[in-house]
C-alpha cells in the first residue's frame, strides 16, 4: 500500500501541475477573449409545438479561439465558473443576445424571444438585477422578449433576496425559465415561491422517449406538473420525429434539438429563419 501511495503521489504530481498549469492558462486566455471580442453567440431555434413555427431562440456561447479554432462552451464554461470569468462572461452573452435581437427587429424579421443562460455565481451577486436593467437600457432589447434561463443549482438556496431578485427580475418584464429541469437535487417548493414561467425538459429524458419507460414517466410528469402550475414547458434535445409526435401529443408547448436545427451563427439564424418565415 505504501508502494502504491507513493507511486500515487510521483504519478500524481506531475499530473497535478500539469492540470493546474492549463487551468490558469486557459482563465488567462480567455479572461483576454472576453475582451478582446473573440466570443460569438450561436443561436438555436426553439419551434413552436401547435404550429411547428419558430416561436425563438436559445443563444449558446462559442469562442472563436485563434489557435484552435471554434470552440464549444464544455471546453472553457467550467473554467470560467470555476475562475468566475463567468460573470463577465454572462454579461457579455446578455448584451450580445440583446444587441442581437435589436438588429434582428431592425432588419425586419419578426419579433423573436431570445433565451440568455445565466449561471448561479451571476444570480448571487447582490448587483445581478442592477446589471440586467442596465443592460435591457443600454441596448433597447425588448424585455418582454428576453428569456433568463437558470438552473437548479442556482435555486439551491432560495434566500428571501433570491426570491426578491427574481421579483424584479419579472417586474422589469423578463421571462425566466429553469433549464435542465430534473437533473438536480433541489427540491419542488421553490416552483411555488419563485416566479418561473417556463420550464425546461433536459436532453436526457428526451433522449428514451418514446420507449423508454422511466423517461416517459418524467416527461409526463413534468407536463402534468407545469399545467397544473401554469408554466409552460420547453423539450430540448428533440432529434427525431417520434420524439415530437409524442411532446406534442402530451401538451408540449416548444421544442428545441437537431430535428429542427442545430445552434446557428448569426447569418445562418437569419437565413433559416427567413426562409420559415417567408
Ligand atoms: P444547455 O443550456 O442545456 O444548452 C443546450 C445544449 O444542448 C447546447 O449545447 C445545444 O447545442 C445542445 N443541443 C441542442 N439540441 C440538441 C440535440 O438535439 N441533440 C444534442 N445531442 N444536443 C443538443 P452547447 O451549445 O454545447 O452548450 C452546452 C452548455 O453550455 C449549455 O447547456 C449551457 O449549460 C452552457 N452554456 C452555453 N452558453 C452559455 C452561456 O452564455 N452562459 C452560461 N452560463 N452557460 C452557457
Ligand atoms: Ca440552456
Ligand atoms: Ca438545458
Ligand atoms: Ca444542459
Amino acid at each position: 500500500a505504501k508502494e502504491s501511495g507513493r507511486n500515487a503521489y510521483r504519478f500524481f504530481l506531475p499530473e497535478m501541475t500539469h492540470r493546474v498549469t492549463h487551468r490558469l492558462q486557459v482563465e488567462a486566455e480567455l479572461r483576454c477573449a472576453i475582451e478582446t471580442g473573440e466570443l460569438r453567440l450561436h443561436y438555436q431555434p426553439q419551434i413552436d409545438a401547435a404550429t411547428g413555427r419558430l416561436c425563438g431562440c436559445e443563444a449558446l456561447v462559442r469562442w472563436l479561439h485563434p489557435v484552435r479554432g471554434l470552440l464549444p462552451p464544455d471546453q472553457f464554461i467550467p473554467f470560467a465558473e470555476q475562475s468566475g470569468l463567468i460573470v463577465p462572461l454572462g454579461e457579455w452573452a446578455l448584451r450580445e443576445a440583446c444587441l442581437q435581437q435589436v438588429r434582428w427587429r431592425d432588419a425586419g424579421l419578426p419579433p423573436l424571444d431570445v433565451a440568455v443562460n445565466i449561471s448561479a455565481l451571476q444570480f448571487r451577486r447582490r448587483d445581478f438585477v442592477a446589471t440586467v436593467a442596465r443592460v435591457l437600457a443600454e441596448t433597447g432589447a425588448d424585455p418582454a422578449r428576453i428569456e433568463l434561463e437558470i438552473t437548479e443549482s442556482a435555486l439551491m438556496d432560495a434566500t428571501p433576496e433570491l426570491v426578491a431578485s427574481f421579483d424584479q427580475l419579472v417586474a422589469l418584464g423578463l421571462t425566466l425559465a429553469l433549464d435542465d429541469f430534473g437533473t438536480g437535487y433541489s427540491s419542488l417548493s421553490y416552483l411555488k415561491r419563485l416566479p418561473l414561467r417556463r420550464l425546461k425538459i433536459d436532453r436526457s429524458f428526451v433522449d428514451g422517449l418514446p420507449d423508454n419507460p422511466e423517461d416517459v414517466a418524467i416527461t409526463s410528469a413534468t407536463l402534468s406538473l407545469a399545467r397544473d402550475l401554469s408554466m409552460d414547458v420547453v423539450a430540448e434535445g428533440v432529434e427525431t420525429e417520434e420524439q415530437r409526435t409524442y411532446l406534442r401529443s402530451r401538451g408540449c408547448g416548444a421544442m428545441q434539438g437537431y430535428l429542427f436545427s442545430r445552434p446557428l451563427g448569426v447569418k445562418a439564424f437569419g437565413e433559416w429563419a427567413r426562409e420559415r418565415t417567408a
